[in-house]
């Protein structure tokens, strides 16, 4: 029995819940908490609805903090949106707080699964999971830069009219403002990316995939489809022990922060992270990136 508890049934939340149900996930059971526990009951009622569409028979239920106690994964979307104007990281005190309040509740159950985290400032409240829930590393996944990489591959293949999966590029470092491209270690099918794109259309992609989000919040208030397949997408690849790299956020030892980083994920969680060798202009931007992520983190208290 495979069985994912959802914390934090908003949009994002649930357009994961719905991803589930709507795919061939190997999820079994899927639980929905929410602080305001009429609107995870009102989903539950819709999404086991939708359930008897899919191919796959899937219980769903509102439920509480007890059915961490034997969840395989536990994904937390709750906290507080942007609103236009703000960035991720004006974000932090008050998801702080909320994930303090959930993770003390998780705490108290036997709860020994993987976490999943999407609520922003991504890096920061992955970061604060580890440490509040005292869970080794690799059993604490943020979603990292995982939807801004299937930005930056959705944008390429636009433009060039080839296939997303046959563009091996990632977005790395902080799911913010400094996250960066590694442009020159990047290929489309066997070649350079150099060979399609110049540095003008790299440049306007790299903003382009930089502001989706605050474009998106813009114009609808929120943004939601995108993090929940690819929510969705590594919980396929825990499931399936499928050890698909993705650039999740965890805690990499050597950058000693939680950070976007190209990591392979099974059954498990993360079973380490993937080399990259990138030539110093583009080390400096991504160092820069981790100094962002570190200073804060050291100015929070957990
Ligand atoms: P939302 O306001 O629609 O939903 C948040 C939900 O959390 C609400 O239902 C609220 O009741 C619940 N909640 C708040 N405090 C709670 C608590 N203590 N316990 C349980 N539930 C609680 O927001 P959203 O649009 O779903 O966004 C959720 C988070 O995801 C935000 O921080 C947002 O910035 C982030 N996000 C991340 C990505 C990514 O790539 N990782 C993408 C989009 C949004």
């Amino acid at each position: 029995m495979n069985k994912v508890v959802l914390i934090g049934c908003g949009n994002v939340g649930m357009s994961y819940a719905f991803s589930l149900v709507n795919s061939e996930s190997k999820v079994d059971e899927l639980v929905l908490i929410d602080l305001n526990k009429e609107k995870a009951q009102g989903e539950a009622l819709d999404l086991m609805h939708a359930s008897s569409c899919s191919k796959r028979k899937i219980n769903i239920k509102a439920g509480d903090y007890s059915d961490c106690e034997d969840a395989d994964i536990v994904c937390i979307s709750a906290g507080r949106n942007q609103e236009i104007g703000e960035t991720r990281m004006d974000l932090i005190e008050k998801n702080l707080d909320v994930f303090k309040s959930i993770i003390s509740e998780i705490n108290k159950t036997n709860f020994n699964g993987i976490y999943l985290i999407a609520t922003n400032p991504l890096d920061i409240m992955t970061y604060a999971t580890m440490k509040l829930s005292n869970f080794p590393a690799y059993k604490v996944i943020g979603s990292g830069t995982t939807l801004d990489t299937a930005r930056l591959r959705f944008l390429i293949s636009e433009q060039l009219d080839i296939n997303p999966k046959n563009i091996h590029a990632y977005v790395i470092g902080e799911h913010g403002d400094s996250e960066m491209i590694p442009w020159s270690i990047g290929r489309i099918g066997l070649n350079s990316v150099d060979k399609y794109l110049n540095k003008t259309q790299k440049n306007k992609i790299l903003k382009d995939v930089r502001n989706s989000a605050y474009e998106i919040i813009n114009k609808k208030g929120n943004t939601a489809y995108g993090i929940g397949m690819c929510l969705k997408n590594i919980t396929d690849a825990i499931f399936d022990n499928a050890n698909t790299i993705f650039t999740a956020s965890t805690y990499i030892e050597k950058f000693k922060c939680c950070v976007g980083y190209p990591v392979i994920i099974n059954r498990n969680g993360v079973r380490g992270y993937t080399e990259l060798n990138m030539p110093k202009e583009e080390l400096d931007e991504f160092v820069n990136s981790l100094k962002i992520i570190k200073s804060t983190i050291n100015q929070i208290k957990i």
